[in-house]
């Protein structure tokens, strides 16, 4: 069994739902397929990366454990995306739907289409945080740095 740390992201109503529907309906298919230790975190609003003319985003992290492979968590999320209305538009643009693996326990994964952890991720305060509420005890595998530690220097890097 694997840890699977998966960032679910919407900052765009699809036909009939709006970002934070699309969230929770997400979270509910994770959780009667990955039922094993399952935890959410809080929703997160906050404001667009890339163009500054489209809606916040809402952003959360699931966790559960599952002895799936990597590539096949990565097909059954790009799935769910499609599912949820995705439609291809600009880099950093709005998305109905956006799933990434943010980590799987401490495994690393740097060759080909997949990287694990995601390589954004120390960058991201709504990826950190919500990581931390689900797991305060994970631990950066490459650079062997706890979750607070990785908090506490995107502040420092903010604010400078
Ligand atoms: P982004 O999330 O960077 O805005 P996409 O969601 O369109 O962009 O993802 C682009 C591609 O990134 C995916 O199709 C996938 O092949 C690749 N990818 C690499 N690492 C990961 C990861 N850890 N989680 C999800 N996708 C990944
Ligand atoms: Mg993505």
């Amino acid at each position: 069994m694997k840890k699977y740390f998966i960032a679910i992201g919407s900052n765009w109503p699809n036909l009939t739902q709006n970002s934070e529907s699309i969230l929770n309906q997400v979270v509910q298919r994770f959780e009667n397929r990955f039922p094993l230790d399952f935890i959410s975190s809080e929703i997160l609003k906050s404001a667009p990366l890339g163009p500054q003319n489209q809606p916040w985003f809402f952003n959360m992290v699931v966790s559960f454990q599952s002895s799936w492979p990597a590539m096949e968590m990565l097909a059954y999320i790009k799935g769910l995306e499609t599912i949820f209305g995705r439609q291809l538009r600009r880099r950093w643009g709005e998305r109905e739907l956006d799933l990434d693996i943010v980590a799987i326990s401490d495994e690393i994964h740097q060759l080909g289409r997949l990287k694990i952890p995601h390589p954004q991720m120390n960058f991201r305060s709504f990826v950190l945080n919500p990581l931390r509420e689900c797991d305060p005890n994970w631990t950066h595998p490459l650079s062997d740095k706890s979750i607070h530690q990785l908090i506490l220097e995107l502040g420092e890097n903010e604010a400078s």
